[in-house]
């Protein structure tokens, strides 16, 4: 019997997550909502590097890692695909599509933090919507700057800068009252693809403004990559 490790902290494996019998487990950072409603077996943290992953699917008797995790979240993958490999089980992974600009977008590529603002340097109201990164740096706001920040953790009032903590899905509707609330002249993204926070860029494109996007971190070599939650589940049920 098959015995899976579906490694999330993204809406696509909590879709994974849900399908899956008592027999398997879903593992989470912690960094977010911890459902309590699924059948099966649900762990949070780190389990200390590729070493302790292997050390886990080992002990755990996995037979099947699928690695469901945020396109951006480079190191758990790189451990997932490492520590299977060692522990000769199978490693799957959901591949996300990433968004396409599409005709009239100008969307400015940038690879880290530091080709990121000097491509904000122009800007005064940028939104950013990075996740939690930005935070750690807003002691270096510069003086023609106002920062709204996006993410799911809260902070306490900043004088240069507006900390909306908030969760997606962001609907259009949503996302055009804000856009039209606040002035923002630039919109700071990562490319994580799929329908849940797209909205913004389509308000983004309705205002004529740019997007600067976070390039997509490089990813392991796996044994299967899927597109889409079906596609994965197909191929779950296929393999018992
Ligand atoms: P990361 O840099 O790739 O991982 C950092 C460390 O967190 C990993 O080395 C691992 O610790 C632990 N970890 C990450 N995902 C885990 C999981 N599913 N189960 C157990 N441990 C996990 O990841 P991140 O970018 O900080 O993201 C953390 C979590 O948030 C991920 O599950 C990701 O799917 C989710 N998320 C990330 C983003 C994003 O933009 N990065 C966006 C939405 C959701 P050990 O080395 O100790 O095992």
């Amino acid at each position: 019997m098959t015995r899976v490790l579906l490694l999330g902290g993204t809406g696509d494996a909590l879709r994974i997550a849900r399908q899956l019998g008592p027999e398997h487990v879903y593992s989470l950072a912690g960094l977010g909502k911890v459902p309590d409603d699924l059948s099966c077996e649900v762990r949070v943290g780190g389990f200390g590097g590729s070493e302790g992953l292997a050390r886990y699917i080992e002990d755990q008797r996995i037979s099947l890692v699928i690695d469901a995790t945020h396109p951006y979240a480079a190191q758990i993958s790189a451990n997932a695909a490492k520590a299977s490999n060692a522990a000769r089980v199978p490693c799957w992974a959901l591949r996300r599509a990433g968004w396409q600009p599409q005709a009239g977008d100008d969307w400015r590529m940038v690879d880290d933090w530091t080709e990121l603002t000097a491509a904000l340097v122009a800007f005064k109201r940028p939104l950013f919507t990075l996740g939690r990164e930005p935070l750690a740096h807003l002691d270096e706001i510069p003086s023609q700057q106002f920062w709204t920040v996006r993410c799911l953790d809260a902070r306490e009032a900043h004088p240069r800068a507006r900390i909306l903590a908030t969760r997606g899905p962001f609907t259009l509707e949503g996302e055009r009252a804000l856009f039209s609330a606040e002035a923002f002249d630039v919109v700071v993204s990562k490319n994580s693809g799929g329908n849940a926070t797209e909205a913004k860029l389509e308000v983004a494109r309705e205002r004529g403004l740019p997007v600067v996007m976070l390039r997509r971190p490089a990813l392991p070599a796996v044994d299967r990559e899927f597109a889409t939650v079906a596609d994965l589940l197909e191929a779950l049920q296929v393999s018992g």
